[in-house]
């Protein structure tokens, strides 16, 4: 894997408003290095002391993503660096964010994740539960929190047709939402496998690890 090379490869790939987030976990910081060198500044990472660490290493002018799913009690530990929250799931997650964030004077951007996998899977609001999540006084109140967009994952399936079908649907929501959510610019959809269909149905930000830096040995 030249991780050079790949990095190269998706600037010149990936259309003008599209972001890459470079996924990073498991992987050393030596090989994130060398995704810096080559001008990658936005990494994602799955858990959040492994993100921690990484970002006590790395260059200051690193942008952190996190992807994976969060437990409440892990919030506290990235609330000063964290640059955005791909994976909100609950009401309280958000609350939590909202609270650590306060308490070290930030505003944390986050984005919505939204369950549009077919088959069964365990964390994601479905679109009822974050229109209401929006709706909310709760959510009027958080004033250290801004919902910038939304994150989903399609079914892990040869079938692409169904891969399109989940991103167009995902799609819809986040057109939906952002008629009466102005803050709305980040619709987060795509991996190594699936980027290039996310993008042909409305996506701006990919996430891709394996293409870039290898397979991963574990999660
Ligand atoms: C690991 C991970 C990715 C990247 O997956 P690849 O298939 O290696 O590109 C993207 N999004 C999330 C949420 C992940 O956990």
């Amino acid at each position: 894997m030249d991780i050079s090379e790949n990095i190269q490869k998706y600037k010149e790939e990936l259309p003008e408003n599209v972001t890459l987030v470079a996924i990073s976990k498991t992987k050393p910081v030596s090989e994130l290095m060398e995704a810096y060198n080559a001008g990658q500044r936005i990494f994602g990472e799955n858990k959040v002391q492994e993100m921690e660490s990484k970002w006590q290493e790395m260059p200051k002018d690193v942008q952190w993503h996190m992807v994976g799913h969060v437990q409440r009690n892990k919030v506290k530990y990235m609330a000063p660096f964290v640059s955005l929250i791909h994976a909100v799931d609950s009401p309280r997650l958000l609350k939590e964010i909202n609270k650590q964030a306060k308490k070290v004077d930030r505003t944390i951007d986050c984005l919505l994740q939204i369950k549009i996998a077919e088959e069964d899977t365990k964390f994601g609001l479905s679109e009822a539960d974050a229109k209401e999540l929006l709706a909310s006084e709760a959510f009027q109140n958080f004033g250290n929190v801004s919902v910038v967009g939304l994150m989903g994952m399609a079914t892990f399936t040869d079938d692409e047709a169904q891969v399109r079908r989940e991103f167009k649907n995902l799609n819809r929501i986040y057109d939906d939402f952002s008629k009466t959510h102005k803050n709305f610019s980040i619709l987060s959809m795509g991996m190594s496998s699936d980027y290039t269909i996310a993008i042909e149905e409305g996506s701006n930000m990919v996430r891709i690890g394996s293409a870039i830096f290898g397979e991963r040995n574990y999660n």
